[in-house]
């Protein structure tokens, strides 16, 4: 069903993406990139992927991570073991690798993971491990930028060791936060391990208007509801899938146009508010600035704008690089965006978040 709120499986529950579900399978590069603001689809695109290139993999959920200050290596090594005892149930044969390796041990049938930090396995050999599986097989990282808090390792050099030497490994990484993944794969930084990489790139916009509207109408097609309000539902809401998923998903059970929106932006509003407090962890000391800016950029401003509405708040002056770095944090988690000379918020929906 279109209008069902949690990530999908399966093609016949995804509306459009044709191209970029055949692009994502393809594997045409050693690491892809699935990029988008939240909610327009990437862990639906990757999973429907998955599905049908029924090939092995591990899937990684960082966004379990997203509240956390720092990442932990323990913590990443866990989740990492979990998936791959998965993995290693349905091909027996992983186990044999893996032993080998130090820093692993077998309990029966599973394996487990020392994550003291002379004996871990490191991440290279384990990959390398699941090369020799001799089929492809695919690591997913999902909001891989939470990975940029991993502390006491850097699992760059391994990525890159995978790209270059390991041809059954395919690695997707997908990013909300496209600039904060671009600042921790550091492809433009000539002492990066994985610098002039090429990268198979998938963006997920929006839907428009008019793609808007026709998921819409095939969602309440699908679950026999008769519905007209497309345009009002666009202008209130606007074209992110997963708002759109939501509000039919609460229309399917209310019945009720203005009820289902009003919900709809309210659970917005929550969800919003929450990332936006996660965003503020480690930031504390510039919430206040922060909000100001977000609630500015509602409309679109200038820089000048936004240093003056700055200074106006607190009556001293603020100094062009703090303004400079306020709006780079924010453009790198994709809360704004740079449109010509002027600073907006990403998605229309930020701004309810913001009153
Ligand atoms: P992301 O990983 O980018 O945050 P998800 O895949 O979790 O996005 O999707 C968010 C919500 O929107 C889910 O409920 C999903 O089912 C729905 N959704 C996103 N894109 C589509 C689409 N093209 N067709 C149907 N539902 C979609
Ligand atoms: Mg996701």
């Amino acid at each position: 069903m279109l209008f069902d709120i949690t990530p999908k499986h399966n093609r016949k529950d995804f509306f459009d993406r044709e191209e970029e579900i055949e692009k994502l399978k393809e594997l045409r590069t050693p690491i892809l990139l699935v990029l988008g603001l939240r909610r327009t689809g990437k862990s639906s695109l990757i999973r429907i992927s998955l599905n049908e290139l029924n090939l092995p993999y591990i899937y990684l959920d960082l966004r379990m991570f997203e509240q956390n200050n720092y990442l932990s290596y323990k913590e990443f090594s866990l989740e990492l073991q979990n998936e791959i005892n998965k993995l290693a149930n349905k091909f027996p044969y992983l186990i044999d690798f893996l032993k080998e390796i130090q820093g692993i041990k077998i309990f029966g049938n599973e394996i487990k993971f020392n994550w003291k930090k002379k004996e871990r396995p490191s991440f290279s050999s384990i990959l390398s491990a699941m090369e020799k599986i001799r089929k492809k097989v695919i690591i997913v990282l999902d909001e891989a930028q939470e990975l940029i808090k991993l502390k006491g390792i850097n699992i760059l050099p391994s990525l890159a060791y995978a790209y270059d030497n390991l041809k059954n490994i395919k690695i997707i990484l997908s990013g909300s936060e496209m600039g904060m993944l671009y600042e921790f794969l550091k492809i433009d930084d000539p002492n990066s391990p994985l610098y002039g990489r090429a990268f198979s790139t998938i963006e997920l916009k929006p839907f428009n208007r008019e793609k808007a509207i026709e998921f819409l109408k095939r969602g309440f097609e699908e679950i026999n509801i008769d519905f007209k309000d497309y345009e009002t539902v666009y202008e209130k809401i606007g074209g992110i899938p997963g708002w759109l998923t939501y509000f039919g998903f609460t229309y399917m059970e209310k019945k009720d146009l203005e009820e289902s929106i009003n919900l709809t932006l309210e659970y917005a509003k929550k969800l919003i508010i929450k990332e936006f407090n996660n965003f503020l962890i480690g930031r504390e000391v510039a919430r206040k600035r922060y909000e100001t800016i977000m609630n500015l950029l509602k409309e679109c401003k200038t820089w000048s704008d936004v240093k003056k509405a700055l200074e106006l708040e607190e009556g001293i002056e603020i100094s062009d690089s703090e303004v400079y770095n306020y709006l780079m944090q924010l453009m790198k988690h994709s809360w704004i965006k740079k449109e010509n000379r002027n600073y907006c918020v990403s998605e229309p929906l930020i701004s309810q978040a913001f009153r």
